[in-house]
């Protein structure tokens, strides 16, 4: 099977990610192997290739915005799996940046399975979806809505989905005035899911195409984090990596609001004076998703008619692929066709 595999973190521009030709995995106990279709490129991939985050080990393959279709089981683990509909061979599945977690400690029981120690990432700790072949925990995979199509549902599965939790956690209400840093990927698919609940958005980035974008879905307004005058925001949620945002973003909340990191690697953030987050503000960070995040983001995507804006490229063309995501040079998602639609 044809896979592009990360031997040596470096630069995207000198193209770290090899084309290679590897035997078809075979599924062991508990998973399923799973014929790609279309796999998202998240910015996630991009730390990867960069040496920002370091897996556990090399190489390894990238890709964690999985769609495809079961095409072989492993022995199954339990009678729960055995009769569940989405594990047959033939059936649609999509596999997200959580791959699997122990299911057993404190964290896992609490529904809290994103922050489990154990807990696996596809991609990174295990190979992922920029290939045409892959192995998944058949616990973990997710039944996707006819309704998307399989260039519409790849960038829900961690743009979506994590984008979702994180404006959980920036605990948003109907209604509120809700300020997005950064507009990339999983933005685009929030103010979606904002406009459902009838908050307005100001998108902050300094890409004239990305404010373009913003205005497009729905943006009350969209300009650089540096403007002045728009009065207090309700909440925020920052997707850049851009450590200089949390004090901005702060700035611009009113007191009680709260403001939402979603990223999995940033630049330090600088020290700002007390008063910047007194009155009650709330920071914090959202790290990964859970499976019950997956299930309701994609009933709410359907629900909310959530559009994904897509730039298509071919397997092979997954460093230009990245290199074109750190240049904001497409709105929304890449996504990489891996075969027929
Ligand atoms: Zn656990
Ligand atoms: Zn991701």
């Amino acid at each position: 099977m044809k896979t592009c595999r990360l031997f040596s973190p470096a630069p995207i521009d000198s193209a770290p990610l090899v084309f290679e030709d590897l035997p078809i995995p075979q599924p062991g106990r508990g998973q399923v192997r799973i014929k790609i279709s279309v796999c998202g490129v998240c910015h996630t991939d991009l730390h990867l290739v960069e040496g920002e985050i370091h897996p556990p080990h090399l190489p390894v393959t990238p890709g964690h915005q999985v769609v495809g279709v079961i095409d072989a089981l492993g022995e199954t683990l339990s009678d729960k799996q055995e009769r569940s509909p989405i594990l047959k061979v033939g059936r649609r599945v999509g596999v997200p940046w959580l791959f699997s977690a122990c299911g057993k400690c404190n964290f896992c029981r609490r529904g809290e399975e994103n922050l489990c120690q154990a807990a696996q990432f596809t991609g990174f700790h295990v190979d992922g979806g920029f290939a045409e072949y892959m192995l998944a925990d058949a616990r973990y995979v997710l039944a996707l809505p006819e309704q998307l199509t399989d260039e519409q549902a790849a960038p829900l599965l961690c743009a979506g989905i994590v984008g979702y939790r994180s404006l959980k956690k920036a605990d948003i209400k109907q209604g509120d005035k809700v300020g997005l840093f950064g507009f990339g990927a999983s933005a685009h698919l929030c103010i979606q899911i904002l406009k459902h609940w009838d908050c307005s958005v100001w998108a902050f980035t300094r890409s004239k195409q990305h404010q373009l974008h913003a205005l497009e879905l729905g943006a009350a307004w969209a300009g650089d984090a540096g403007a002045e005058g728009i009065g207090s925001l309700d909440r925020a949620v920052i997707f850049a990596p851009v450590g200089e945002l949390v004090p901005v973003a702060l700035e611009k909340i009113r007191p009680g609001g709260t403001v939402a990191i979603n990223a999995i690697h940033m630049s330090d953030i600088p020290s700002f004076p007390y008063q910047t987050i007194y009155g009650e503000r709330t920071l914090r960070s959202v790290a990964n998703a859970t499976y019950q995040d997956g299930v309701e983001f994609l009933d709410l995507a359907v629900k909310a008619g959530i559009r994904s804006t897509v730039s298509r490229y071919s397997l092979k063309d997954a460093n230009q692929a990245l290199s074109d995501l750190k240049a904001s040079k497409f709105n929304g998602e890449a996504v990489l066709v891996v075969s027929g639609d």
